[in-house]
């Protein structure tokens, strides 16, 4: 079994539960350590993220539940730190590095929204060229370490969010595979963790991990380390299909 999950949402960004809930749930299920990991602050688009003066409280929060559970369980103070975020992160265990928007002209457009968002920015900038969407964001992704110092990286193939058979575009095709190889080259040479991430699983929007199966093998063969994790917005889904996936994912 493995014993820990780094990448948790609670109540100071997204996530449905406080963190002592998650925290107490984490030791339920016989965790060894819980690490919480909210978005970080992103002033142009506050509807998911932390607030901009809840930090101190954020950290403080989590010390202060660090040393009550101490003989439970380790409890871990991170961020799940989006590209485009500008905040100090010296302060944490660790950051989860994570491209959420992409920036074309001076908009902000949201990956993991919905479908409707992506073919939208393909017709409005790209006469409906939905592959340069997805070379956009891996484009953005290349630089992911660079830009966010991250541990590790979240979600690797977020594009393929809304993807399920293939619907929005052909995993299969050339100029996708290129787009993710260039990414995959550039961050395997900083030596950084690559995510298995089950998150879109637990919530219904795809039936395996990010990253494809095909991209973890490119990694896998290229020297990659992995995590397991379950980017949880709530109690229930906390280490959601390690045991599962980890026979299929193996590295
Ligand atoms: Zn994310
Ligand atoms: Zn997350």
């Amino acid at each position: 079994m493995i014993k820990f999950d780094l990448h948790t949402h609670t109540t100071f960004s997204d996530g449905k539960n406080t963190i002592e809930e998650m925290i107490q749930k984490a030791i339920s299920l016989g965790l060894d350590t819980i690490g919480i990991s909210d978005h970080s602050f992103t002033g142009f688009n506050t509807s998911y993220c932390m607030k901009e003066n809840a930090l101190d409280e954020y950290i403080n929060t989590i010390k202060r539940l660090k040393e009550k559970y101490k003989d439970k369980i380790n409890v871990l103070c991170g961020i799940e730190y989006d590209y485009f975020s500008e905040i100090d992160t010296s302060c944490f265990d660790y950051v989860i590095g994570a491209v959420h928007f992409l920036k074309i002209e001076n908009e902000y457009i949201e990956v993991d929204n919905d479908k409707e968002t992506l073919i939208d920015c393909a017709n409005k900038y790209f006469n409906g060229d939905i592959y340069k969407v997805a070379e956009i964001y891996y484009s953005e992704l290349a630089n992911v370490v660079e830009k966010t110092k991250c541990d590790y990286i979240a979600h690797f193939d977020l594009i393929s969010k809304f993807n399920e058979d293939n619907k929005l575009f052909d995993e299969n095709d050339v100029r996708y595979i290129d787009a993710w190889k260039a990414a995959a080259d550039s961050i395997l040479k900083t030596g950084r963790i690559f995510e298995i991430n089950t998150g879109a699983i637990s919530r219904g929007y795809k039936t395996k991990p990010y990253p494809s199966f095909d991209i973890f093998n490119y990694l896998k063969n290229n020297g990659a380390k992995f995590i397991f994790s379950s980017d949880s917005h709530s109690v229930k889904t906390i280490g959601f299909g390690f045991d599962y996936w980890r026979n299929i994912y193996e590295f």
